[in-house]
């Protein structure tokens, strides 16, 4: 198999093989990003492709879903994606397809195009979101408002492409006025545009990465709290008021849940609350290990 630098996916289903189409991230500018460090963005050649989904068929001819690696392979030109998917049918009809996206990945493609890339297989894109909050989104560069996620998003409405958004808790920052916000602004976003899923995650800074080597050294962002995250997701959930997958990152927040609203949003709320109300100052100083190991 082709595989050029890291390798990052969400949890996956079973029978689920990888395809990488794409490495690294044509974008590379977001604030608080710690992966692709060492991994210059490039597309992978058709040969290669060809190659993988030969030996991905000899060894696994029953496999029921490919996730197309790549940072974000769903901003590849739509041309680029058509000889993809194309290729992926003729050597695994009908499996089902599953990639990340940027917001950004949609601007320059219409329904059409997102219609016709759906029919060949697309059952699922994992979109970063992150915020829908804009004095957020604009403090992590991440190339977009809310207005323009809203616009860009409601294109895969109209094409018929599920898709999951990422929200990671704590790129407000401390304090109630901070969280609280980015929490009611994204659950609006979110209310408005109707995802599939929401996977809920935490922010994670280091050395190498913008946020934490230049604002919060220079002091011009104070992390959150862990108790504080929690209220953040807690919040956001109460205000989310469609039906949607909840999710979450087991490995980064050291939790698992996962509830379907409406039927289960009390169950979620419930589920935050209990851990709000039985938190010590001994989780808040394991958590603090946990985020930013020494
Ligand atoms: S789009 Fe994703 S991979 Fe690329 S810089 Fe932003 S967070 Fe990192």
């Amino acid at each position: 198999m082709h595989i050029h630098g890291e390798i990052v996916k969400p949890p996956m289903v079973k029978n689920t093989e990888l395809l990488e189409v794409s490495y690294g991230c044509s974008y590379g500018k977001c604030r608080y990003c710690m992966f692709y460090k060492n991994t210059e963005y490039g597309i992978s050649k058709l040969e290669d492709i060809e190659e993988d989904l030969k030996e991905i068929k000899e060894k696994n001819p029953d496999v029921e879903r490919l996730f197309l690696l790549g940072g974000e392979p769903f901003s590849l030109p739509v041309k680029r994606l058509n000889k993809i998917l194309d290729l992926i049918n003729a050597y695994l009809p009908g499996v089902d397809i599953v990639m990340y996206g940027r917001v950004n990945s949609m601007k320059n493609k219409t329904v059409d195009d997102l219609a016709e890339l759906k029919n060949k297989g697309i059952v699922n894109l994992v979109i970063g979101l992150e915020s829908g909050d804009d004095e957020v989104l604009e403090r992590i560069n991440k190339g977009y408002d809310s207005r323009q996620a809203e616009e860009y998003l409601s294109k895969l409405n109209k094409a018929g492409i599920n898709y999951s958004l990422i929200y990671i808790a704590g790129l407000a920052g401390h304090g109630e006025k901070n969280w609280s916000r980015n929490a009611l602004n994204t659950a609006k976003l979110i209310n408005k545009i109707h995802p599939t899923g929401l996977c809920l995650t935490m922010l994670y800074l280091n050395e190498g990465i913008p946020l934490y080597d230049e604002d919060l050294k220079n002091g011009d962002f104070t992390e959150a709290k862990m108790l504080e995250i929690l209220k953040e997701f807690k919040l956001l959930l109460e205000n989310i008021n469609i039906p949607i997958h909840i999710f979450n990152e087991e490995a980064a927040t050291l939790m698992s849940i996962k509830a379907d609203f409406p039927e289960e949003k009390n169950y979620a709320i419930k589920f935050f609350d209990d851990k709000i109300n039985s938190f010590t100052q001994e989780d808040e100083d394991f958590y603090e290990l946990y985020r930013r190991p020494v």
